[in-house]
């Protein structure tokens, strides 16, 4: 199957349990003062889980754009090294406002993974929530007991603990157990030498969850007592990728159809060619460097699309370290001295202009975006590199770049400081934040006297708190003064 019909299925399964098919949110999260990004499929109906509004329907799926690159879900580290985590992926889910329950959904999960994927039984496992005492939250019984009639027998539920098998919103309000399913997608010999049972949630990249089945059940009084709700309502959310590399036999995501078109433009731009070595291995750079490339440029692009620029604070400066750390990857890794991810736009233009069509209208306005973001950027690149392989040198013996460079680095070369720590990383050096953030404050204290002195009236709603890079802003604008002095 094709990811366009392993999306399809997932959607017209759902359709034939009564289930209405709504539109992906836009990713970036506007009216939620609580999150920058739709980080999960559920978030787009919270109100409808909180009582503070009435769904369309009882049942309801879809597949919602996520984003997990800050606060409470950050996969942004590991994204390029292992082969599972995206910052930008796709959240198959399907929903129940107090109608069906625990039977209906674990029932369906596994029908539509065994039935209409034909995923082989003997490859999944189940996990089940192994209660909390000091909580005060019960095993759940219910799960096991569908999952063992389903099963036939026990062999293949896990118990989970609090952190990975139980679901709250916040310290009060809706929560309960889920289930997980696993997938062990290893070779027969490696299996037969360990089971795959031994290594759910232990970070192996062909044992993965593919699948989350949350049943909100209680809710959370603020003296931490628990009540049984009266609507109980269901929340799954199955990643589209890894669910398209389990049915497509493939090693990774990467080498699904979904990333493939990506990659390969990427080996023609670069002469390089991707997983010489095998596509699991992150020894090489250059790999590491395509699965970063072709991961972002989805990000950025539909962040863009859906009404995040690039900036230098809040949101914005997510998309825009993001979008540097692809460019220096392919900087240092690919050999791209002129922009090059803004290329990637119409490949993923046509590649969703089924599913998400609003990346193919905006194409051209995404790709100019980027193009200025990346000649911005790849200005000051190839200076800052050289000033930290000078610190790499001189530091030898400390290994520690101290705050201030690390403080010059982002104020004169743009260099957010989590790529300045990522390149130290490489090299075997620390980076320190203590010494960068003080340095930072000064900064700010600095631009907070002159933006008294010259707009007092705007004080009040200068970006005192915002962790906005002031510098690089101040930048830019010289940059931009520069070339209208040109003019
Ligand atoms: P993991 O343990 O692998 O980090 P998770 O438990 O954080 O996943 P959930 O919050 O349960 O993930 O989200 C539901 C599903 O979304 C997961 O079962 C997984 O298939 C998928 N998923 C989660 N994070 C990512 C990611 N960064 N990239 C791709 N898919 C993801
Ligand atoms: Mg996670
Ligand atoms: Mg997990
Ligand atoms: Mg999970």
């Amino acid at each position: 199957m094709t990811s366009h019909e392993i999306r399809k299925a997932f959607l017209d399964f759902f359709v034939s349990k009564q289930h209405l098919i709504v539109p992906s949110a836009p990713m970036v999260a506007k009216n939620d003062p609580t999150l920058m990004f739709q980080n999960s499929g559920m978030a787009q109906f919270k109100d409808f889980f909180l009582g503070n509004a009435t769904p369309p329907a009882t049942r309801i799926a879809d597949t919602q754009k996520c984003l997990r690159v800050s606060g409470k879900h950050n996969d942004l580290e590991e994204v390029g090294f292992d082969t599972y985590h995206h910052t930008m992926f796709e959240m198959l889910g399907n929903w129940s406002f107090g109608d069906y329950f625990k039977t209906e959904a674990l029932h369906w999960a596994y029908e539509l993974l065994t039935e209409v994927y034909k995923l082989p039984k003997d490859r999944l496992y189940v996990s089940v929530f192994e209660g909390d005492k000091k909580d005060n939250v019960p095993f759940d019984q219910e799960a096991f007991d569908i999952w063992k009639s389903i099963l036939g027998s026990d062999e293949r539920i896990i118990y989970g603990n609090k952190k990975d098998n139980f679901w709250e919103m916040g310290d009060v309000g809706p929560c309960g157990p889920c289930s997980e399913i696993h997938i062990d997608l290893r070779p027969e010999e490696e299996i037969a030498r360990k089971p795959g049972k031994d290594l759910v949630n232990a970070d192996h990249p062909q044992v993965v969850e593919i699948w989350n089945v949350v049943f909100m059940q209680f809710e959370r009084r603020a003296d931490g007592s628990l009540d049984v709700l009266e609507d109980k309502c269901i929340d799954t959310g199955m990643g589209f990728e890894r669910l398209c590399m389990a049915i497509q036999g493939k090693q990774s995501n990467y080498d699904t159809d979904i990333f493939q078109n990506t990659i390969q433009v990427l080996e023609e731009m670069s002469g390089l060619k991707y997983g010489a070595n095998g596509t699991l291995s992150s020894d090489n750079y250059g790999d590491v460097a395509m699965r970063v490339v072709a991961d972002h440029i989805r990000a950025v692009a539909f962040a863009i699309t859906d009404g995040q620029l690039p900036s230098n604070n809040g949101a914005g400066y997510v998309i825009r370290r993001i979008l540097r750390r692809a460019i220096r990857y392919g900087y240092s890794y690919l050999n791209f001295k002129e922009p090059f991810m803004s290329k990637l736009v119409p490949v993923l233009a046509k590649q969703f202009k089924d599913v998400f069509p609003e990346l193919k209208q905006q194409e051209e306005f995404v790709t100019k975006v980027i193009e200025e973001e990346e000649k911005t950027f790849l200005r000051t690149l190839d200076m800052g590199l050289k000033r930290l392989d000078q610190i790499f040198e001189n530091e030898a013996d400390k290994k520690e770049i101290d705050g201030k460079t690390v403080f010059e680095l982002s104020d004169t070369f743009g260099f957010p400081v989590d790529l300045t720590a990522l390149i130290a990383r490489e090299k075997g050096f620390k980076v320190d934040e203590a010494g960068f953030k003080a340095e930072l404050a000064k900064q700010k204290e600095r631009s907070r006297k002159d933006a008294t002195k010259e707009a007092a009236d705007w004080f009040e709603v200068n970006e005192l708190d915002n962790p906005s890079y002031i510098g690089y802003d101040h930048q830019e604008a010289v940059t931009k003064l520069v070339q209208y002095r040109k003019v």
